[in-house]
């Protein structure tokens, strides 16, 4: 029987040229506003200026923080939520990529609940909604400006894992989306995004937990970054291309908003915190390699998903694993993925992933096919190894 919940609170401005509403916007909801940014790219490409200005011009004040790196660590965001309450903010604007927005939602959860941080890793455990915070995504991936979702590095605990909260009170409440942030974007940071969103919206469509509506959202990302990514690394500075990135990336973002993600995203994980790979092209790696092993699970739902992402799939009638799994390598490295990693690891540190994966239950369960041990060390030691 058909049962589902649909909660997307934020209310989105998508547009060329949208980032100088943002005065207007914040006008809405305060007077002071604690703006996140990461070390350099918001700065050094002009975009802080453009908020800086708009912001003055209706009488906001602006406290910056631009310490947030790659994915942020606690540390980071206690330090973010130490300024925002010092300097009495009242409003957040996040000005960056997925790790931007959710150091920015982390502060907000540090601002407004009084426990340690590790007290909300998890699900549904934030008392407090968090300050009005507006997102303005400078990265076409992660959809964090529509998500309930952060991932932060746990830099106390061995090994840094990712830590992730999930919970309605982090919901951005305005999302910015001006594809025009997205042109400085390198063709190595477009492809590794863009994978990422594509992960979140082929995760999303073949969850259990999926239903109609989550997946016509999915499957609409899905054939939107199958027509528009390889295009935008092909021309980096085509901007409509750009712009229907951006639209997939904030789908596979409700979709996952939706769903969850699957087995995949948490097998990435290590592959980030340990060996440093970019969170999408962590994902991106492993993917013909899950994909694979995951199809005898659901045999139509892959099939549909390869000739929304590739239309030549439809001339070829796709039917096979093997041949799927193909295309969808041939589609990454189209997309910009690297055919090879040079990085050297040992197979004990693979298996030592593959335990802690099993411990992931729930992840386990929404997957498209319980893979086994073997079958997850397999697809680590194929990605990395071979
Ligand atoms: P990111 O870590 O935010 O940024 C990667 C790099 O891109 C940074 O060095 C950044 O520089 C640079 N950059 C950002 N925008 C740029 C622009 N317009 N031009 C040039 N350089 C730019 O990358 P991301 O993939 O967007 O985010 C990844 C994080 O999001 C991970 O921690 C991942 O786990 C998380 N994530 C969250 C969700 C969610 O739902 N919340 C979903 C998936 C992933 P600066 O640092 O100098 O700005
Ligand atoms: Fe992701």
């Amino acid at each position: 029987m058909l049962e589902f919940g649909f909660y997307i609170p934020t209310k989105i401005h998508f547009g060329q040229g949208k980032v100088e509403e943002i005065g207007k916007i914040t006008g809405a909801y305060g007077k002071r506003a604690l703006v996140v940014t990461g070390k350099s790219s918001a700065k050094k490409f002009g975009f802080l200026q453009v908020i800086q200005e708009k912001l003055k011009k209706e009488g906001i004040e602006v406290l910056l923080f631009q310490q947030v790196e790659p994915n942020p660590s606690v540390d980071t965001v206690s330090k973010g939520a130490h300024l925002f309450k010092e300097e009495k903010c009242d409003t957040i604007i996040a000005l960056g990529g997925g790790s931007c927005l959710d150091a920015a939602k982390v502060i907000g959860i540090l601002a407004k609940n009084p426990d340690p941080l590790e007290h909300y890793f998890g699900k549904n455990k934030v008392k407090e909604e968090i300050p009005p915070l507006i997102a303005i995504p400078t990265t076409s991936g992660t959809g964090s400006e529509v998500t309930p979702y952060a991932v932060i590095t746990d830099t106390e605990k061995e090994n840094h894992p990712k830590k992730i909260i999930a919970d309605p009170h982090i919901f951005p409440r305005e999302a910015i989306l001006d594809p025009a942030l997205t042109i400085s974007l390198t063709p190595s940071l477009t492809s590794d995004t863009g994978i990422d969103a594509l992960s979140h919206a082929v995760e999303s469509y073949l969850s259990k937990k999926a239903f109609p509506l989550s997946e016509t959202i999915a499957l609409e990302a899905i054939r939107t970054i199958g027509e528009y990514l390889p295009r935008t690394i092909n021309n980096l500075e085509d901007m409509e291309a750009r712009s229907y990135l951006m639209y997939a990336a904030t789908l596979g973002g409700m979709a996952i908003a939706l769903t969850g993600a699957t087995i995949l995203h948490a097998m990435g994980y290590p592959l980030t915190s340990n060996l440093g790979f970019p969170h999408g092209r962590a994902n991106g790696i492993l993917f013909p390699w899950f994909w694979e092993k995951s199809f005898p699970g659901n045999p139509e739902k892959f099939s549909k998903i390869i000739v929304n992402l590739d239309k030549r799939a439809k001339e070829y009638q796709i039917k096979d694993t093997r041949e799927s799994a193909l295309l969808l390598k041939k589609f990454l490295h189209r997309s910009g993925l690297p055919e090879s990693t040079d990085i050297k690891i040992e197979e004990k540190s693979l298996v030592s992933f593959t335990h802690e994966i099993l411990k992931n239950k729930e992840k386990m369960l929404v997957s498209p096919k319980q893979l086994s041990f073997e079958e997850i060390l397999d697809i680590y030691k194929k990605a990395l190894l071979a």
